[in-house]
């Protein structure tokens, strides 16, 4: 049988993706998605809108956040929760509680970015955010693009913004614990995110990965956007041996943005047990 072309990690303009939540959710469908979970940062209020748009084009879909979390010394990690009830009050008071320090932590951000020579970058990431409290590093990095110090997003990271560069501020996110303790309160599915792209040792993720599996987490990101295919034998492995089910995730956040495309990515390792089985 044909696999299902899932991709249960995206982003609108909700957070920092570049499309509006139908446009999203229009894009998915023209690029074959059969299974579609909008996930943006800490944030649900784009999951009516891409609804609406998926049932218009006949698209199934499946509600979904990408919280922000503080794990370790000063690791941060991402929890993709999916089949969430968004009115779920524990998960919206959490979620504005999450969101609640982006502010601050953009002021800081701005802060030291000035000291190196670069102006104006809290009213500039704001005016790409439209929110104070959904301004992302992505905000920032558009911003710095704008102003001719890199030649792409992806090297404003690399200069500036990524843990060790001039731009980067210690922030605390969520709790691992409450997050998934959220996400499994209202009815979903908890997933680490990408974590290929954790700044951690084989045995810092073993740790992570069972403390998650400990608290209730039930899912790992083996195909994400920015996974290469060693990262995807690891996860496989991981989701073998914690009996985790598997998810395939673009994590685009628009045209020119991303990794991948949405929808773009392979079929699931042989083996595996999809995360979307409970969902379809
Ligand atoms: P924040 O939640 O404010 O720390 O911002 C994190 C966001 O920045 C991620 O969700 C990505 O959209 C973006 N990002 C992080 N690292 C990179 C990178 N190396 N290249 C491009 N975008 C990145
Ligand atoms: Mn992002
Ligand atoms: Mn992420
Ligand atoms: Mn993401």
């Amino acid at each position: 049988m044909k696999p299902l072309n899932a991709d249960l990690h995206c982003h609108s303009t909700v957070s920092d993706g570049l499309l509006t939540p139908a446009e999203v959710v229009r894009r998915a469908h023209g690029n074959g998605v059969e299974l579609l979970a909008l996930t943006d940062h800490d944030e649900l209020g784009g999951l009516t809108e891409a609804r609406a748009a998926a049932d218009e084009v006949g698209l199934r879909f499946l509600d979904g956040v990408e919280v922000s979390i503080s794990w370790g010394d000063d690791q941060t990690v991402h929890i993709v929760a999916l089949g969430v009830d968004p009115t779920n009050p524990a998960l919206v008071a959490g979620l504005q509680q999450v969101r609640s320090g982006r502010d601050s932590r953009a002021g800081r951000m701005a802060a030291e970015l000035d000291k190196v020579g670069i102006h104006g970058a809290y009213e500039g990431a704001l005016r790409h955010a439209g929110n104070p409290a959904l301004i992302s590093r992505a905000h920032f990095a558009r911003y710095i693009v704008e102003q001719g110090r890199a030649k792409d997003t992806k090297s404003v990271f690399d200069y500036w913004l990524a843990k060790g560069k001039p731009g980067y501020v210690q922030h605390a996110w969520a709790s691992l614990e409450d997050a998934v303790s959220w996400i499994v309160g209202a009815g979903g599915t908890a997933v680490v995110a990408h974590p290929g792209r954790y700044r951690m040792s084989k045995a810092e993720r073993h740790t992570l990965f069972a403390a998650f599996k400990d608290m209730g987490g039930r899912g790992v990101e083996v195909l994400s956007g920015s996974h290469n295919a060693e990262e995807v034998a690891e996860f496989s492995r991981v989701c073998r041996e914690f009996g985790f089910l598997a998810s395939r995730a673009s994590d685009f956040h628009g045209p020119g943005e991303s990794w991948i495309d949405l929808g773009k990515m392979p079929d699931l390792p042989e083996g595996l047990t999809p995360v979307w089985s409970q969902f379809i």
